[in-house]
C-alpha cells in the first residue's frame, strides 16, 4: 500500500501501529508479515484505516524513515 515497501522489526511495528491521518484525524496501520520460517521477523504495512468522521483525504502521513 501507499508505495511503501519499507520493512518493519517486531518492534518498529508495534511502534507504527497509530499513525496520523491527512484529514487531521489518526488512523491505525495493519500489517503484514513477510518473513519466511525461520527467519527473523518482518513487516511491511498492509492497510491503513482512519475512521474519524472528516472530509479526506484519508492517507496516512508517514513517520520520517529510519536512517
Ligand atoms: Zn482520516
Amino acid at each position: 500500500m501507499i508505495g511503501d515497501t519499507e520493512t518493519l522489526d517486531r518492534i518498529h511495528r508495534d511502534a507504527d501501529r497509530v499513525v496520523l491521518c491527512r484529514c487531521g484525524g489518526a488512523g491505525r496501520v495493519v500489517h503484514a508479515p513477510v518473513h519466511g520460517p525461520g527467519e527473523p521477523e518482518e513487516y511491511v504495512r498492509a492497510a491503513f484505516v482512519c475512521t474519524w468522521d472528516r472530509p479526506g483525504p484519508h492517507e496516512p502521513i508517514l513517520p520520517p524513515r529510519r536512517s
